[in-house]
């Protein structure tokens, strides 16, 4: 990959609270819209909810599988056209240009509910519910968490690979093309107007409400109720009735013990979509290198003894005991997080993601 010029973000998005306005105010506006046609008898046609559902899953895909577990984490590899591809489907979700979603998340991760974790529910004074609120989407309309302060220290890989830079930097390009699809389509699968509207309110608007707010709650809900089978130095928890909504976001308790790994549901009852997703790339032969965790990794991790053994139980007990003393405690520790000092919360990204090699890999 060429160097690219990288003296200072080149665009300055979700610094205009306008576009945040616009980005929470126009899918809800469609939503009631929507309700509205509906209560009033304007039923969907099947090409018209075969849109929504498509747009939805490739849209959700592109920010859980492309922005989160790609590109913020380097949890696989997948070929330029993939990349490029899950990029463009990402940017369409309408939830910010890539490089700035993974400078973001990168950030999340690095102080996760810790003083300068951008969206954290467990930070302040204020009640629960405003908490909630401000990791849900207020903190997209503060100029301090908004914008990470040092974009080149959280994501200077993705500011050097050209093909990125460009998707990033037509953002609003791909938000609108993310719209024109459903349009087109509905309007040629329906040969009507109608269907063109609503394929424009459903595949559009709607989809990006429910995309949109699916990954917000994983910043509000899933930091604050849930259950953790992982011990964190944070407050991630796992919440199950939103693991379909969220295509497997919500086993966030799971992916922040476990970072790289580019699957989050480790039972089989762990609807993990967008795991599934990346195992069929990977039959596909589009991606590569998928890390996950060893069960011996995932053991010395666990909440209690008796998941530990269950998971790993070749591991001595005693062994399983020491890791679990060894291993900081997470929840009870945190309220005192001011405390920790700089240097240990600097886990970086690539030291995060280098422990996570020596784990197995398909
Ligand atoms: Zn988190
Ligand atoms: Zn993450």
């Amino acid at each position: 990959m060429a160097q690219a010029t990288t003296a200072a973000p080149p665009v300055d998005r979700n610094n205009d609270r306008l576009v945040t306005a616009l980005d929470v105010l126009l899918p809800l506006l469609g939503v009631g819209t929507a309700l509205y046609l509906l209560l009033a008898g304007h039923h969907l046609s099947i090409w018209n909810v075969i849109i929504f559902a498509s747009m939805w899953l490739a849209t959700f895909f592109g920010v859980e599988g492309g922005f989160h577990r790609l590109f913020s984490h380097q949890s696989y590899i997948a070929s330029p056209r993939t990349r490029q591809l899950l990029a463009i489907l990402g940017s369409m979700a309408f939830q910010g240009p890539v490089i700035w979603w993974a400078a973001t998340h990168r950030n999340h991760h690095k102080l996760s509910d810790r003083p300068g974790d951008p969206h954290s529910p467990n930070l302040g004074k204020q009640g629960l519910l405003r908490r909630m609120f401000y990791a849900h989407i207020g903190w997209l309309f503060s100029r301090r968490t908004a914008l990470p302060q040092e974009w080149m220290r959280y994501a200077p890989d993705l500011f050097r690979d050209r093909a990125i830079l460009a998707i990033h930097m037509r953002y609003w390009y791909w938000v609108g093309l993310g719209l024109v699809i459903p349009t087109v389509l509905g309007g040629l699968l329906t040969w009507s107007l109608y269907g063109a509207f609503m394929g424009f309110l459903w595949g559009g608007l709607v989809r990006i409400f429910l995309v949109t707010h699916g990954v917000w709650a994983i910043n509000s809900i899933c930091h604050t109720f849930g259950k953790r089978h992982f011990r964190t130095k944070d407050r991630s928890t796992n919440v199950a009735l939103l693991s379909i909504a969220t295509v497997g976001g919500a086993w966030h308790n799971n992916h922040h013990a476990f970072p790289g790994s580019a699957i989050c549901g480790f039972r089989l009852w762990h609807f993990d979509i967008s795991g599934w997703i990346i195992v069929l790339l990977h039959k596909l032969g589009l991606v590569s290198k998928i890390h996950r965790p060893s069960p011996q990794a995932m053991a010395r991790r666990a909440i209690n003894l008796r998941e530990a053994m269950r998971i790993a139980p070749q591991i001595a007990q005693s062994e399983l005991v020491k890791s679990q003393i060894e291993f900081e405690p997470a929840a009870s520790q945190v309220a005192d997080a001011g405390t920790i000092p700089a240097s240990t919360m600097a886990q970086t990204h690539s030291a995060e993601h280098s422990a996570l090699l020596s784990n197995d890999t398909l």
